[in-house]
């Protein structure tokens, strides 16, 4: 998944949607400057002893970027291309997604530079306690919840959890969410973001008369959002998943792939590769292969001004974070295209977040029916308001869900005013 990821810098595209926006709602320049920067940023260089006995030093970041809202939120990600840049870009967006569904917290990341894919399960917990430790001093139930995201898991949560609570000499479930449910996880939080990317595919097939028993749907990414996404997309709507991938490369069927199979057979080799039946399909080409919802799940810049023209799909639904770049956005507009941008469309996996953290305040946990009905709710609601803003002033989608985002953003900074 490195073709396109490697040349665009995530975080001056990120500024450059603000940007956009500040036109729209006509933001004076000081508040646009405000927006377009992080408000604190943590680099830390640690060691880790390896299985083998020596010891290497890893580069992690946490940058908080705005939290005129409320704590910051955001999940870290283990990536070999983690970059500070990257971490700036994703921690703006979990602002604008935080906002876009109106949940009362600003926007935050975390990362750090690894291959966890070539890295024992102990050198992974003493990377992450050590990493835990490292930026314990900015993190916190009132202050900054980290979670989940690219190669971190409900285990790298616990580790988190556990390291901030022996620090702390009691426990505090609420500094991280993501959790194991025996520690003060949710229910419902391993699906979430992939249910939400469903529920809104199926809001958007509404309104434009779109079947979706009669859909085919090609998926790039396998992980946690693209695998759940798949599955109740196919389950829950009746579609046709004719083409996924993973980081390794992807499989094609037109006549349709049994997901369930396709996860044992990946459970069994490491890849959806090679998967019976199917024809073998490259990460790029799967962007433009013949189908009618195409899901983004992998990482960023993947649909770029030299893809754009080729997207063939009539709704793209953003399961991955950053995975259209500004101008492929335009193309896609003129193309009449549908895009469900990513902080509406993934905004689910923090819509839960955010659940599993009041549930964790009070000491008082729901039922997987309540938190699925109230994600159900969160995301009609917050599809409808974007979808009638892009309508009203005649944009895009992403447009329209930064119009509502950066709104009550500013709207909150404003109030509050600049300190001192
Ligand atoms: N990493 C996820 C995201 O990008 C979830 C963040 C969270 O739950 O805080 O939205």
């Amino acid at each position: 998944m490195t073709s396109n990821s490697g040349s665009i810098n995530p975080f001056e595209t990120a500024q450059r949607q603000v940007d956009i926006v500040a036109k729209v709602l006509n933001l004076d320049a000081g508040t646009t400057s405000i927006l377009k920067h992080p408000k604190r940023e943590l680099t830390v260089n640690f060691p880790v002893r390896m299985d083998d006995g020596t010891y290497r030093v890893y580069t992690g970041y946490r940058v908080q970027y705005n939290m005129a809202r409320g704590p910051c939120k955001g999940g870290i990600r283990y990536h070999p291309q983690v970059s500070l840049d990257e971490v700036r870009a994703l921690a703006a967006w979990m602002t604008w997604k935080c906002a876009v569904v109106n949940l009362p917290y600003g926007g935050a990341k975390g990362g750090v530079i690894c291959d966890p894919k070539h890295m024992s399960k102990g050198e992974l917990e003493r990377l992450t306690r050590r990493f835990a430790s490292e930026i314990s001093p900015i993190i916190g139930p009132e202050m900054d919840v980290p979670a989940p995201d690219v190669y971190t898991d409900s285990q790298t949560m616990a580790w988190i959890m556990d390291t901030y609570s022996m620090e702390r000499g009691y426990s505090v479930p609420g500094v991280v969410t993501g959790k194991p449910l025996s520690i003060g996880g949710s229910e419902g939080r391993g699906e979430a973001t992939g249910r939400g990317v469903m529920y809104v595919v199926r809001e958007a097939a509404k309104d434009l008369h779109l079947d979706v028993k009669k859909a085919t749907v090609a998926i790039q990414g396998f992980g946690n959002a693209g695998s759940v996404a798949g599955n109740l997309i196919q389950k829950e709507l009746g579609s046709k998943i004719i083409a996924l991938s993973d980081s390794r490369g992807g499989i094609h069927n037109p006549a349709g792939l049994d997901i369930a199979a396709v996860e044992a057979h990946k459970q069994k080799t490491g890849s959806v590769v090679n998967f019976p039946g199917s024809n073998p399909v490259g990460n790029e080409e799967i962007l433009t292969l013949d189908c009618d919802i195409l899901v983004p799940a992998a990482l960023e810049n993947q649909i770029t001004r030299d893809n754009a023209k080729g997207v063939k799909a009539k709704i793209v639904a953003e399961a991955a974070n950053g995975p259209t770049t500004p101008e492929a956005d335009d193309i896609l507009f003129a193309n009449k295209v549908t895009v469900l941008p990513d902080i509406l469309a993934n905004a689910g996996g923090v819509t839960v977040s955010y659940f599993e953290w009041v549930q964790d305040l009070q000491g008082y946990f729901w039922e997987v029916h309540d938190v699925n009905t109230r994600l159900e709710k969160v995301m009609s609601a917050s599809y409808r308001a974007v979808a009638d803003l892009a309508q009203k002033h005649g944009v895009h989608n992403r447009t329209a869900a930064y119009v509502l985002a950066i709104g009550r953003v500013t709207e909150a900074m404003r109030v509050r005013g600049i300190y001192p």
